[in-house]
């Protein structure tokens, strides 16, 4: 079934497989998956009395009128009547021959929306039959009628033909039941088979209301299944990672020690707690997979650090990955100093390190003399050799590509051994999401912020009080603080958000004179954006106007308050990165969040959210309830949070059970094989995030 293409069905060639492959659909089971979104009834024929606005009804009666009226378009009215009460057909378009159909005596059955109308009810175009004098029609279906999620150039009628046909092909051993016959016992789930045809063909009597909520049995039974291979596939890629070993490192107290007593302040007990949780992993010959949450400040550059320390005092290299060439220099920076009390060499590489610099740099890192390498996903490229690569770190994961995740994966590998990895993200994930989409990672969280920090104090503002904001930053700016002043994307158009960012600097310039303005955007070269920032870093630049570029990774302990344009426009997530830029030093902060009126309820909700709390972890679980997972985790783009039928909050509270489940089956790999195929086919791989 999973191989069987969608070109066995009967009358199904090369135009219709093409918009079926737009729907996902390729093989007859991605068919039988391909579930409705609603149904209609079609079972039996309501009484004209009873009808309802916004219903979909099949009914039947006898035509009493029949006329052409002019109004503002020319129609055919026509009215039904059954003995309870009576409706007004309108047909806008029509010809002749079914005007002339459509005469007063004439009995006639008709399917369509009921809509109020100029006197009483109305049907707008409805499917119809007419019943020649003293026929009958067929009785009524005997399923209700299934509605598809659908694509241009594809009508409802030929997807249930086609669903109908595979239903028909389907034979008693496609498709068989993964599901241990015990389980599906006790939770009253029904068998594969009849769940699909179920969900394809519901009886009349079949509760909607559930179906439509996606909490039907048989839905139910599916998405559990489709959670089970996804964390079977997670933990088979762990199984085989780990079935490559990796090197074991003793613990090194004194470099720890003599790293530590450079720095100004202590750890924190929760860096220190998630620095042993890491020692003990590395001191294993098993390739560490550990996740890293920490909010925004909460110091996991340095818990990374010390990983490093323990890789460099037993000989090995260390490769630190962030997403941007900002983020990626300031971990450098940070490092190199750090590491220099330690006479360990850092080497950086990154896009714009080049030529002879960059050739510099390779040899360091192919010769092993570079114990630490820091960069942007340049350490992925191919020229990239490693001498003895023990540790992989990357910060703020989510933003990576699988593919890069994994080709990082292979360049420490001597044909046996894995690196062992450290993942560390800024984005607090709700529990329920790291079960599912990072069951293969181990997790430690940073929950606690160095001392000293004041909170931020979030403001809600309509940017008609745009002049008050103004002087506020004025003000700050003149008592020797910094600002930022963050611009946010306008319909997803980058290059729109440079242009407003860069109209903003101009009039802000012309309204502050005084103040040294700065301006940083994703457009500007790489080395330009470094130059800005640097420059406000050494607070020669009193207000930096920036798009979400400095989302990540900027330190700057004297900037104190930041303002954001239309903050209606971003996740939750995003606003809460970029408030945790300011509120780094003993200064009380303040965030403006300058809104748009009017706002949303939903919009007002969030913003809410965003003055009422600081805590990462409440605001993420805020997001994905108003987001959904796929804005929360960012992986949208790389699709490995695509679910068919589980929505992972909907059916969170099988993700807790998936894992209980999923114990057992281990016993049976040809099984775990099969379900993994069944859901995840050849995107496996896709789904190593
Ligand atoms: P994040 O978790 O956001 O990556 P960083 O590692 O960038 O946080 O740390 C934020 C700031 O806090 C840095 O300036 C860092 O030097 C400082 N810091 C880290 N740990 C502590 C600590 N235990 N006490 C005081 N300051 C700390
Ligand atoms: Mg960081």
């Amino acid at each position: 079934m999973t191989a069987v293409p969608i070109t066995d069905i009967k009358g199904v060639g090369t135009a219709l497989s093409l918009k079926l492959a737009k729907l996902g659909i390729h093989s007859l089971q991605d068919l039988l998956f391909h579930l409705p979104i609603r149904y209609q009834d079609r079972t039996r024929i309501r009484s004209l009395g009873s009808l309802q606005i916004g219903e979909e009804v099949l009914i039947e009666g006898e035509l009493k009128l029949s006329d052409v009226v002019m109004g503002r378009r020319r129609s055919l009215l026509c009215r039904l009547q059954d003995g309870t009460g009576q409706i007004t057909l309108r047909f806008f378009h029509f010809n002749a021959a079914q005007k002339n159909a459509l005469r007063p005596g004439v009995r006639l059955r008709a399917f369509g929306e009921v809509r109020p109308g100029g006197a009483g009810l109305e049907m707008v175009h409805p499917e119809y039959q007419v019943m020649s004098s003293g026929q009958t029609l067929a009785a009524p279906d005997q399923a209700l009628t299934p509605v598809y999620p659908m694509t241009e150039g594809l009508t409802q009628v030929r997807m249930r033909n086609l669903v109908r046909q595979a239903l028909a092909q389907l034979s008693s051993h496609d498709l068989p039941d993964y599901l241990p016959e015990s389980l599906r016992q006790s939770r009253a789930l029904p068998e594969l088979q009849s769940a699909l045809r179920y969900l394809h063909q519901p009886p009349p009597n079949a509760d909607q209301q559930a179906l439509l909520a996606g909490r039907h049995p048989a839905q139910r039974r599916l998405a559990l299944e489709e959670l089970l291979a996804h964390h079977l596939s997670l933990s088979r890629v762990r199984q085989q990672i780990q079935q490559q070993g990796s090197w074991a490192m003793p613990e090194a107290p004194e470099l720890s020690q003599t790293f530590l007593q450079q720095l100004p302040f202590e750890l924190t007990a929760a860096q220190q707690r998630v620095i042993a949780e890491i020692q003990q992993d590395l001191q294993r010959p098993i390739p560490m997979l550990r996740l890293v949450q920490g909010d925004v400040g909460s110091g996991k550059t340095l818990v990374a650090a010390l990983a490093a320390v323990q890789v460099i005092a037993a000989g090995y290299q260390v490769a630190v990955m962030a997403p941007t060439e900002i983020l990626a220099e300031q971990h450098y920076q940070n490092f190199s100093q750090w590491f220099a009390t330690l006479n360990v060499d850092v080497a950086w590489l990154a896009g714009k390190v080049k030529g002879k610099q960059r050739k510099h740099q390779l040899e360091q890192i192919a010769s092993g003399e570079a114990a630490v390498v820091v960069g942007t996903h340049a350490l992925f490229q191919e020229e990239v050799a490693f001498a003895r690569l023990a540790l992989v770190v990357i910060d703020e994961q989510h933003r990576f590509g699988v593919h890069q995740r994994l080709s990082l994966r292979e360049k420490g590998a001597d044909g046996i051994r894995a690196p062992h990895q450290l993942i560390m993200t800024a984005t607090p994930i709700p529990r329920t999401l790291t079960m599912s989409a990072y069951a293969d990672l181990d997790c430690s969280i940073i929950d606690e912020l160095p001392p000293g920090r004041t909170p931020v104090n979030t403001l809600v503002i309509a940017d008609t009080r745009r002049e008050e904001v103004i002087e506020r930053v004025k003000q700050a700016c003149t008592q020797g603080r910094q600002a930022y002043w963050v611009c946010t994307l306008i319909e997803e158009s980058e290059a729109l958000q440079c242009q407003a960012a860069e109209v903003t600097a101009a009039n802000l310039s012309e309204q502050l004179p005084n103040l040294r303005i700065g301006l940083v955007h994703g457009r500007m070269k790489p080395a330009e954006k470094a130059a800005v920032m640097a420059e406000f870093k050494s607070a020669n630049i009193d207000l930096l106007v920036a798009t979400t570029v400095i989302e990540v990774g900027v330190d700057v302990p004297n900037a104190s308050l930041m303002i954001i344009e239309n903050p209606e426009r971003l996740g939750l997530a995003q606003l809460h990165q970029l408030r945790g830029r300011v509120g780094r030093g003993s200064v009380e902060s303040f965030c403006v969040l300058m809104y748009h009126p009017p706002l949303s309820k939903q919009g007002r909700e969030r913003l809410a959210v965003m003055r009422e709390t600081t805590d990462g972890f409440r605001i993420a679980e805020k997001d994905l309830q108003l987001r959904g997972p796929g804005e929360v985790l960012g992986t949208r783009q790389t699709g490995m949070m695509q679910f068919r039928i589980a929505d992972l909050e909907r059916d969170a509270d099988l993700l807790s059970e998936v894992h209980l489940i999923a114990q057992p089956l281990h016993q049976h790999p040809k099984r775990v094989e099969a379900l993994i195929n069944r859901w995840m086919g050849s995107s496996e791989s896709y789904a190593q995030v």
